[in-house]
């Protein structure tokens, strides 16, 4: 097929066909042509790198280009691409699921799966809802979340999610959802007044990432767990982004020894390589819909359901992160990262410098703290222009990085450095 541009850069056509995630049109200078991939960096079109120090929207593992798993899609590709998982089944899919629950917080053992984060979500909103129904509380229709919690794109995730600040356009039709703060006594005096009407908490455990690195402290998850049990609430651990060692335990709930109801796992499940997710339930949920009445079922389901190539890729994504010590491999480099800006700012508490495994942030001082704030379009200007060896991508007026896996010492000072140079020019 011919497009009579074909002679043009895919970069310079970029404009005229392509539609960009979470981008104003109207503002956004040149993109960045990338060409290649491999370990922690990306190659562009005119041969410069670029080190991804955000694992390209916190989903690259490992590192790009990882050659067992390149291996892995390749043979499985070759083997079984894709067939419904409705009706059929298929090793890499049980194999998978078997190796999630052998690892996941013990009781988690029925994993359904689904496409990324924002579906693995909405499967969990909608499988205690009907689990609850299925028990006999139908009046349980309400759910629970944090202030700054951000869980997806999609109409339920949305209104999980705090409307501040990417929701506002769409709250008329966002069903309601009460938002406390992550604090043990909000959240009891909310379960106190109205337990009995809440299906679910859901939050993101030990870190809230689009709010801007925000620690959500094993304390507070131990109270919601306790909570929850008391007053019959399931709890919804979103661990889209923590999961898979990158807050330095294979999932953020260990660090806090707790088992929620629900557990939504995507991004680090394929090694940040293909889309797939799974909401991974405990044995009683999955019971409840179990009859001989085909209106009992869960009606859910995505053509691309537990794809194999994408299970085999999880399951070889599962194997080097053990062989390799994916978890302590990003701790260690979270900690070199922020060791670096601790000596870089020494008596900077205004920044509140942080880290959670993998992940270090900080956050710029100014009066207007939002998303949308002057700071917030100064950093990302000064990244740009800085940084340009260092892919970097502030949450408003965070700053923060969260590399892959193979990141080595020299490339997290490179990371720190270039960080170092960015807050120096902004703040
Ligand atoms: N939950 C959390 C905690 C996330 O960080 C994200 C994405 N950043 C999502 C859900 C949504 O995932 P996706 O973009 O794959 O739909």
């Amino acid at each position: 097929m011919s497009t009579g541009n074909s002679q043009r850069p895919f970069w310079e056509r970029d404009a005229g066909v392509c539609w960009h995630p979470y981008t104003q049109h109207g503002l956004q200078g040149s993109l960045l042509p990338i060409v290649g991939a491999e370990g922690a960096w990306l190659e562009l079109a005119d041969g410069r790198r670029i080190l991804d120090a955000i694992s390209s929207w916190w989903a690259c593992l490992h590192g790009h280009g990882h050659p067992q798993l390149v291996g892995a899609i390749a043979k499985q590709a070759q083997q079984l691409d894709h067939v419904l998982f409705a009706g059929c089944t298929h090793a890499p899919a049980v194999e998978l699921a078997e190796a999630l629950a052998a690892r996941a917080p013990g009781g988690l053992t029925r994993t359904f799966f689904s496409d990324d984060g924002s579906t693995a979500v909405e499967v969990a909103l909608k499988a205690c809802l009907q689990a609850c129904a299925k028990r006999g509380e139908a009046a349980r229709t309400r759910f629970l979340a944090l202030e700054g919690g951000y869980h997806g794109d999609t109409f339920g995730a949305m209104a999980a999610s705090d409307p501040e600040p990417f929701f506002r356009h769409f709250e008329e039709l966002l069903f309601e959802v009460e938002r406390i703060p992550i604090d043990s006594a909000a959240l009891e005096q909310a379960l106190c007044d109205r337990g009995d009407r809440y299906a679910a908490l859901i939050l993101e455990p030990i870190v809230q990432g689009a709010a801007g690195m925000r620690a959500v402290p094993p304390a507070f998850l131990q109270a919601a767990r306790r909570l929850c049990d008391e007053q019959g609430v399931f709890l919804i651990a979103d661990e889209v982004m923590t999961g898979f060692g990158r807050t330095g335990t294979l999932f953020a709930c260990d660090q806090a020894d707790i088992v929620p109801d629900a557990l939504c796992l995507s991004k680090g499940l394929t090694a940040g390589m293909l889309p797939m997710a799974v909401t991974m339930f405990t044995e009683e949920i999955f019971a409840s819909f179990h009859s001989t009445s085909r209106s009992d079922m869960f009606f859910h389901g995505h053509t691309f359901t537990a794809n194999p190539i994408g299970c085999a890729l999880a399951l070889a994504s599962l194997r080097v992160g053990e062989d390799e010590d994916t978890p302590g491999r990003l701790q260690r480099i979270g900690d070199r990262i922020k060791a670096n800006l601790r000596s870089a700012f020494p008596a900077a508490e205004t920044l509140d410098l942080r880290s959670f495994g993998g992940i270090t942030a900080v956050n710029l001082p100014v009066a207007d703290a939002g998303y949308f704030s002057d700071v917030g379009m100064r950093l990302k200007t000064a990244c740009h222009d800085l940084a340009p060896d260092v892919l970097l991508r502030p949450l408003g007026n965070v700053l923060y990085a969260m590399p892959p896996a193979c990141t080595t010492e020299a490339e997290c000072d490179l990371i720190a450095e270039r960080m170092q140079t960015v807050i120096e020019a902004v703040r």
